[in-house]
């Protein structure tokens, strides 16, 4: 439902109010959608990209006409959490979802600590992919890097929508040489695939633990990203991953719940949660910008925020990978939807 909002305004003197070029559906807004969290008039959205309309007095590091990329959490960059890498712990956080970003104007707290300018305004066919570095990407890099991907090792995602796609892509980016996808969707393989993915399994749950035992000599892969969220991903994930190798899991776990015993016995690492997106950030733009990786593929269905209804369905039946918000012009009704 796509209803009428005051505009924003700036409230604090750290804010910025941007014009939103684009903003999408994810995966965690489905939960709500689908009645598992209870919603009622739900502001929804929490990734975007716009163009800095105003700032607040004490707004520094952006200014009015910059385009520029946040994360889904606020966070002011300086605090001692931010400078360990962990903007997304920031002890000033605020979650872009409670204020939504699926609609035309939205208000970004801590505008210094959370928003990064591109060079210039992009060419039309980048957004998409400085979209995607808002959140989808940002989390799949996370995900890669906590499952510590790299150079000589065997990397497995567990989950094949646009996080996992993406971690897909990171993980060959930092070099890994043997990328192994979960998926058992043929557009999703095939996108794996370009994103560098070098193997597929279409089983889950245990067959599919087998499928990666045969492909590493019966030991499991060194690094698994987990991009689902569900008690059956995170065990498959644990299971696929061998001792001493790395679990990078970054799903929204719902009613996960992991077996003392079995971690201790797997003697695997665990790290993962809500990613500090603000810490790839600048690393993520200049890659897109120079056209060095092209994450903005994830997005297969584009519509205008008045349909984004259709968006969460798209998704929710898994006939579209992840869903393109274009806000009506901004003379026009604003929106948000939930
Ligand atoms: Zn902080």
């Amino acid at each position: 439902m796509v209803e009428t909002r005051d505009d924003p305004t700036i409230v604090e003197p750290t804010d910025a109010i941007i014009r939103v070029t684009a903003t999408c559906i994810c995966g965690s807004d489905l939960w709500p959608y689908r009645g598992v969290t209870d919603v009622d008039h739900q502001v929804m959205g929490h990734e975007y990209v716009g163009v800095v309309e105003e700032i607040g007095a004490q707004v520094a590091t952006v200014k009015v006409g910059d385009f520029v990329v946040g994360s889904f959490w606020a966070s002011d960059n300086t605090c001692e959490i931010c400078r360990a890498g962990y903007q997304s712990h920031c002890v000033h956080r605020t979650l872009m979802g409670l204020i939504g970003t699926q609609s035309d104007r939205a208000r970004i707290p801590l505008a210094d600590g959370t928003l990064v300018a591109t060079p210039r305004q992009p060419d039309a066919d980048l957004v998409p992919s400085l979209l995607a570095a808002s959140d989808v990407l940002g989390t799949g890099w996370f995900a890669a890097l906590a499952a510590q991907a790299g150079p000589g090792k065997t990397v497995a995602v567990v989950g094949d929508g646009a996080v996992g796609l993406l971690a897909v892509l990171a993980a060959k980016q930092l070099g890994a040489p043997r990328i192994i996808a979960f998926s058992r969707h043929p557009d999703r393989q095939r996108l794996a695939r370009d994103f560098g993915a070098t193997d597929i399994i279409e089983e889950r749950g245990d067959d599919g633990v087998v499928k990666v035992q045969e492909l590493t000599s019966g030991l499991g892969a060194h690094s698994v990203v987990e991009a689902v969220g569900t008690q059956e991903s995170m065990m498959q994930a644990i299971h696929a991953t061998r001792p001493g190798g790395h679990v990078g899991f970054v799903g929204v776990a719902h009613g996960v719940s992991i077996p003392g015993e079995l971690l201790f016995r797997s003697g695997v690492h665990l790290h993962g949660g809500p990613a500090p997106v603000r810490q790839f950030l600048p690393e993520l733009l200049q890659l897109i910008w120079d056209r060095t990786i092209h994450p903005g593929k994830v997005f297969d269905l584009t519509l205008p925020i008045g349909q984004a209804a259709e968006g969460y369905r798209a998704m929710d039946e898994r006939r579209a990978i992840k869903v393109l918000l274009t806000p009506t012009d901004v003379n026009e009704t604003r929106g948000s939807s939930r």
